[in-house]
This record gives C-alpha cells, structure tokens and sequence, in this order.
C-alpha cells in the first residue's frame, strides 16, 4: 500500500502519497469525518489515485467519501480526483476563483492566449509547459461546486471553516477549525519550501500582494497546528511567516538588482537564487515555475514605483529606483496592515 496513513486528531486522518515526479516528491491529502460522512481534502498525484481509493475504502469502512474539496488545482492535489468520483460518486468542492485558473489554462493550450510567448516563453520550454498545461486539463474535475471565504463544513469535532488564501493559485483556500486552532494549509503555508508565487494574467489579481495579505490571514487566526500538504505538521506559524516575509524581501531586492535596463521574465529569473540550482540548469517546468515566480516579484515592484513595465510584443521591465530599503519599507507596511 503506497498510502500512509496517520489519524494525526481524532476523525481527521493524513493521507500520505509519493511520487517519482521529478518535481514533487510526495504529498499529504487529508481526510475528515463529518456529521454527513466523509470529506476527502485534495486527492494526490495521478499515480496514486488507485492506492488512494483502496486506503478511502479502508479508513471509511467502505464508507465512501461524500465530497471531495481541493485546497487548488495544481496537479499533486487533483491527481486522484476523477477516480475518487467515479469509486464514490463525491461532489468535488472548490473556490470559485480557482474556475479562473482552469480557464486560463484551456486559454493558453488552445492558442487563445499570447501570454506564454509575451513573457519569453520558448522553445522547449514552450513544448514542455503546453504538455504539462494539456495534461492539468484532463486532471481537472468536471463541473465543480464552487464556494467562497467562510463557507462551513460540520466535522465531527468541530467547525472548519474555508479560508480563502489567494497567492500560490488565485482561488487557493485552506481549512480552519477554530475550536481546536488546526489549520488544514495546503501548499500556502509549509514548514520547508517557501510556496511558489506565480504571476498569472488574471485582470484584478495581484499575486504577490494576496500571498502575503493570506500569509497574514492565516497568522492572524493564531493556529497552534499546521497540517500542510508538503511536510510534517509543524507549530510555530509567526515564525514561519516571518521566515516566508524575509524569503521575498531578499528575492525582491535580487530582481530589482537584474532590472538595470529593459530586461524580460527570463533574465530577471536568471538574476534570482533557486534552491534548486542556477536558472539554466532547472528543468524545463522549473523554469516555467521560476518565470512565473519572477513576473510576481516585478509586477510588485512595478505596483509600489519601483520599476516600470512596457510591452512591445515581449514584456519588459526597468528598474526606476535602486533604493532597496523602499522594498524593506513597503513589506513592513504590509505586515503591520489589517490582514482581511
Ligand atoms: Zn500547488
Ligand atoms: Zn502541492
């Protein structure tokens, strides 16, 4: 059995997959009891979804999930979602402005949209985003519910509420039991990896802006546990997101210093450190990622005045100011702001 299960709080189970992606190598769904049944929280990777559905059958007694809620619709959290539906015939359950993210992605593969080329996507890298965008279509859940910040579900031991927490997807949610301070965080808040912040071209969305105020968000609600779905349950949230604050200040400062001159995405992407290694040697949707990743970081410094964009066919962008401590300054007074 390839799933790992833990009851890590009475009624709320983890379900544990891995993987030989190359990109993520495992990934945590979870599983709660509810006064109705079952509910399912995001459901793995395409390649465990068999595993999932016997480990459901399992822990539910052959219950069955009811419904299924995905935190976003990245494709270690979707993987499973078709084979879990057609085993248990579960509603599938997300935020509606994840609608806008699946929409985008059928935009972009159907040649609708000059976005991929505009930010200097090409070549291989262009072939390889089109198969990973074709291959997110076919793992998307056919015609979702879809559900706002606050909506309720009635676990056994207590409320959960939907906390929407927009940045690493713009409809990305996580899940809060007030009663016992869990939060259920999905990729928004983890104990190792700082969440990617990608740049998608969504009219009113500031992404880089929203992962913070939802960074905040969380904090604000004073978790005293964390169950992510990348990692180990971890505690200390305040010092978690003053790491994840810093994280960007320095990855803020590292863009600002590569737009001297009209640069695009990519050379602004060449100019930041990845964790993974230098810019030309990541993989081709690492590089995908980190572009995306970049674009946030320069649509903010566009946002507070400190660079400029133009598009002429590509997008590009110069810095107006190299006065870093701004950076430090606006970042303080977003985290002093009021989070809702
Ligand atoms: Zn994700
Ligand atoms: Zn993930």
């Amino acid at each position: 059995m390839n799933v790992e299960r833990v009851e890590v709080l009475p009624d709320l189970w983890r379900l544990g997959m891995k993987s030989s992606s190359e990109y993520v190598d495992h990934v945590n769904a979870y599983l709660l009891k509810t006064v109705e049944g079952w509910t399912l929280i995001d459901t793995g990777f395409p390649a465990t979804s068999e595993d999932l559905v016997r480990a459901l059958n399992d822990v539910t007694e052959n219950h069955g999930v009811s419904e299924v809620i995905l935190t976003h619709v990245h494709y270690d959290h979707t993987g499973g979602v078709k084979q879990v539906v057609q085993a248990f015939g579960s509603t599938v359950s997300l935020h509606s402005n994840e609608m806008k993210l699946i929409e985008l992605t059928r935009r972009a593969l159907n040649g609708h949209s000059t976005y991929l080329r505009a930010v200097g996507i090409e070549g291989e890298i262009y072939d390889t985003v089109r198969s990973f965008f074709a291959r997110s279509l076919q793992l998307f859940p056919d015609s979702p519910r879809t559900f706002e910040d606050g909506e309720v579900i009635e676990g056994r031991t207590g409320r959960w509420k939907v906390v929407h927490t927009p940045g690493h997807t713009p409809g990305h949610i996580c899940l809060y039991n007030e009663f016992n301070r869990v939060l259920i965080s999905g990729d928004h808040l983890l104990p190792r990896e700082t969440s990617n912040v990608p740049f998608y071209p969504i009219p009113g969305y500031a992404p880089f802006r929203s992962y913070l105020k939802s960074l905040l968000k969380v904090e604000s609600l004073k978790p005293t546990l964390v169950l992510p779905a990348h990692g180990e349950h971890f505690s200390d949230v305040r010092s978690r997101v003053d790491y994840v604050f810093k994280h960007h200040e320095f990855r803020l400062r590292e863009a600002l210093e590569s737009m001297n001159g009209w640069v695009d995405a990519v050379g602004i992407a060449r100019g930041l450190t990845w964790s993974r290694g230098k810019f030309d040697e990541l993989g081709p949707v690492d590089h995908w990622l980190a572009i995306l990743e970049a674009l946030s970081h320069a649509e903010f410094l566009v946002e507070v005045g400190l660079a400029e964009r133009h598009r002429a066919g590509k997008i590009m962008y110069r810095a107006l100011s190299q006065d870093v401590s701004r950076i430090e300054e606006e970042l303080r007074k977003l985290r002093r702001s009021d989070p809702s």
